[in-house]
């Protein structure tokens, strides 16, 4: 469907400090570098974001993305969104900020919330959150653990696969301990062999675990269904899996329990949208989260999350891991994060706007 009216369209570099330097997959990173992309139907008086940050290993390079963006900028002037999507088709990214633009565009036009445009009737104010506890010796993992449940966490997130099996299990026991009601996510991300997985899955089953994110390699779907026999009580979510291969693929052949969604790497909101719908379908339960983005992309994250899974907690409250952020304006930021809750933004669309880039 094109719409006629031509639109002012704007793409902006930004590069933000991250709070401390982060390692990857694909090594350690310090900054987030990225695209800020604006559209204004002038016309209508309406402006529309979308935003593109790349992150290597999960999606195209900062360059491609910049090309691929620099393509669709001439369809978007034609306010063409299904030429620019086509044009994207194969930058993940790149294609995320044409969607949620689109999104935003079309939310704002309503008069509505990016979460009720994306599919909920349902008014939500806050939307509750897992703390990142990471990697760390035992103490310190119990303290960051006990610190998130004081400030209100109802879920968190350990990283495990970095030490022996044997620690991390420890790690694991003693946060269970220390912090009895509160909901605990394992993330592996790939580390451990199918032996060692099931060694782990064994101990972990009394420990009341809410799931182990990524236990083997993203390729090994068939590992991944025969954890889920062999240990029950312990379920399983897959993430860098759902960069390699379907929803559909992965559900189909019993691999996961949870579907981890990142609408930065999966191509946008309406596909992440669209993979929470299929996972529901075949009654298995998402996680959305961001691949530390900047203030527009975690928006659109937080409203698809508000939007398909209100009640889970989501791994959206990343804006602490950047140093700086893109400016917004107005005295409050967005996106709070109070209480183990990120507040959901309630203006139209994305619920506030970026100002110029420096
Ligand atoms: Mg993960």
């Amino acid at each position: 469907m094109t719409e006629a009216t031509p639109m002012d369209v704007s793409l902006d570099a930004f590069s933000l400090p991250l709070a401390a330097p982060l390692s990857t997959a694909a090594g350690d990173i310090t900054e987030r570098r990225g695209y800020l992309l604006q559209v204004e139907c002038a016309e209508r008086g309406v402006t529309a974001f979308g935003e593109a940050t790349p992150l290597p290993g999960w999606t195209e390079s900062l360059d491609d993305c910049r090309a691929v963006l620099d393509d669709a900028r001439d369809a978007l002037r034609e306010n063409d969104f299904d030429r620019a999507l086509t044009v994207c088709r194969d930058a993940p990214a790149a294609r995320h900020a044409v969607s949620l633009a689109r999104a935003d565009l079309r939310a704002r036009r309503e008069d509505v919330p990016l979460y009720r445009h994306l599919g909920t009737s349902t008014a939500r104010e806050t939307l509750p959150v897992n703390a990142t506890v990471g990697d760390a010796d035992v103490d310190e993992t119990v303290a960051r653990a006990r610190d998130a449940v004081d400030a209100g966490y109802p879920c968190l997130k350990l990283k495990v696969g970095v030490r022996s099996v044997d620690a991390d299990l420890g790690r694991v026991r003693a946060v269970r301990e220390a912090c009895p009601d509160v909901a605990l996510r394992l993330d592996a991300n790939e580390a451990w062999s199918r032996e060692a997985a099931h060694r782990a899955f064994d101990a972990l089953a009394d420990l009341d675990v809410a799931y182990v994110e990524q236990p083997l390699a993203a390729e090994d779907l068939a590992g991944h269904a025969a954890l889920r026999d062999g240990h029950p009580e312990t379920p399983v979510a897959l993430d860098e899996s759902l960069a390699r291969f379907s929803v559909e693929r992965v559900l189909a052949e019993g691999a996961a329990d949870v579907a981890v969604l990142k609408p930065m790497a999966l191509g946008g909101v309406d596909v992440a949208r669209y993979a929470a719908r299929v996972a529901e379908r075949r009654g298995a339960a998402v996680t959305v989260t961001t691949t530390i983005d900047a203030v527009v992309a975690r928006a659109g994250a937080v409203h698809l999350a508000a939007a398909v899974a209100p009640n889970r907690a989501h791994g959206v409250a990343t804006g602490d891991l950047l140093a700086r952020d893109l400016p917004t304006g107005g005295d409050e930021r967005p996106l709070p994060v109070e209480g183990g809750a990120v507040g959901v933004p309630q203006g139209n669309g994305l619920g506030f706007s970026v100002g110029s880039i420096e």
